[in-house]
């Protein structure tokens, strides 16, 4: 049998997926089993920030891996511990709970708010519609898209969700609920690459700080440099109370992150959440190596290949809007956004969906020669498939 139909006769059917079977790569460029080249403007969902066998990030890896893979959180470890330091040197934050997934940072986000609340007597948090906060029962209660819901009720009670970019719903839903926490997103990735108005995160900040509702940013995507900053919340110079991340923090092992501020840093005691794998030290080595190069000059790169991105697409044939921000890219195509990425993959270019657009989440260091030769590709590709 084939690898594809050992696949599809094994593995949970879950996932429609492209007809490719990828065995290797090599920066942003990615190879088949037909030995087929692709430009990679995917990065696995926004998780190989340096690419594929990128050597700093290989090397941190595997020295970690030869030396102590594993160890549970009974004990010590020096990856977990410089990781966490590294973050909140980073950000201002104060203290780090490490996770596998985006829906595990963000379901320690919410123990953390539900904990907070408990004093008060509040348990209700609000998140915005057309948000994706992750898998799990209570991420899916999160996300404020009830067409993830349907099959799956009863969620976690206890969130609602009022339209993105409209404080005055916004204030009204959480002053009326005694809500504990508000949740949002700086750019709705799933749910088509828009990033919130700058007034609108800044007045959702200020009620926060004003009515000690605790403001999470869920950063598993635009966080980690993708937007041109280390976090994306960070463009809108606001400071939340929690800040989740996973994806790009790794660059291609499983590692999420629920970072504390002040107000939540002792929130939890001994025993009150916990994972096996969290700060693992083989995924916190290939993290640190990942976090340690986002400095200033690399992220004006980024800034830079953003503005290019943008600069090329927004007026092109059979491009109606680009959106997003840094390297988290929405394409409104004329044509269907997934017909776009199927020729796409058949002229060596890997691009994503979010709702009805093209995505984009290259690789941060991809270089411009790439670059040119995959926004090329996918121009042509909008311009004579357009409608
Ligand atoms: N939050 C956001 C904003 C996401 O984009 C995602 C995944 O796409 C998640 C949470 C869930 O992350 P994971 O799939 O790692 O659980």
């Amino acid at each position: 049998m084939s690898i594809t139909q050992i696949d599809k006769q094994y593995v949970a059917n879950t996932y429609n997926r492209f007809g490719i079977e990828l065995v290797k790569g090599q920066g942003s460029i990615v190879t088949d089993s037909g030995g087929k080249e692709y430009i990679d403007m995917g990065t696995g969902i926004g998780v190989t920030a340096f690419g594929y066998s990128d050597k700093e990030w290989c090397d941190a890896v595997t020295n970690q891996l030869t030396t102590l893979q594993h160890t549970s959180n009974l004990y010590f470890t020096e990856p977990c511990a410089r990781l966490a330091e590294l973050l909140c040197k980073k950000t201002g934050l104060k203290k780090v709970f490490f996770a596998n997934s985006g829906a595990e940072a963000n379901e320690c986000a919410i123990k953390a708010a539900r904990k907070y609340g408990m004093a008060t007597n509040r348990y209700k948090i609000l998140t915005l519609e057309n948000s994706f906060h992750g898998r799990t029962l209570t991420t899916l209660a999160a996300t404020g898209q009830a067409h993830y819901h349907e099959l799956f009720t009863p969620l976690t009670d206890g969130f609602l969700h009022t339209p993105a970019n409209d404080f005055d719903a916004l204030k009204n839903a959480a002053i009326k609920n005694d809500v504990c926490a508000i949740m949002i997103e700086c750019v709705q990735g799933e749910g088509g690459v828009i990033s919130l108005d700058s007034e609108f995160v800044k007045k959702t900040y200020e009620l926060c700080k004003n009515n000690d509702i605790l403001l999470i940013v869920d950063e598993v995507q635009t966080g980690n440099g993708r937007t041109g900053k280390l976090y994306a919340y960070m463009n809108y110079g606001i400071t939340p109370d929690i800040v989740s991340t996973a994806k790009g923090l790794g660059g291609g092992l499983p590692i999420g992150a629920c970072m504390l501020g002040d107000k939540v840093e002792s929130i939890f005691a001994y025993g009150d959440h916990g994972s096996t794998y969290g700060g693992n030290p083989v995924c916190s080595a290939g993290a640190i190596s990942v976090i340690e190069r986002l400095d200033d000059e690399f992220l004006n790169e980024v800034t830079k290949k953003s503005e290019y991105i943008f600069a090329e697409l927004k007026d092109a044939d059979g491009i109606e809007s680009v959106s997003g921000m840094g390297l988290m890219v929405g394409i409104k195509t004329t044509a269907s956004a997934g017909d776009i990425v199927k020729e796409c993959i058949n002229r060596g270019v890997l691009c994503l969906t979010a709702k009805d657009k093209v995505r984009l989440l290259p690789a941060l260091n991809i270089d411009s020669d790439t670059l040119k030769k995959a926004i090329t590709i996918i121009k042509e590709v909008c311009y004579e498939l357009k409608k």
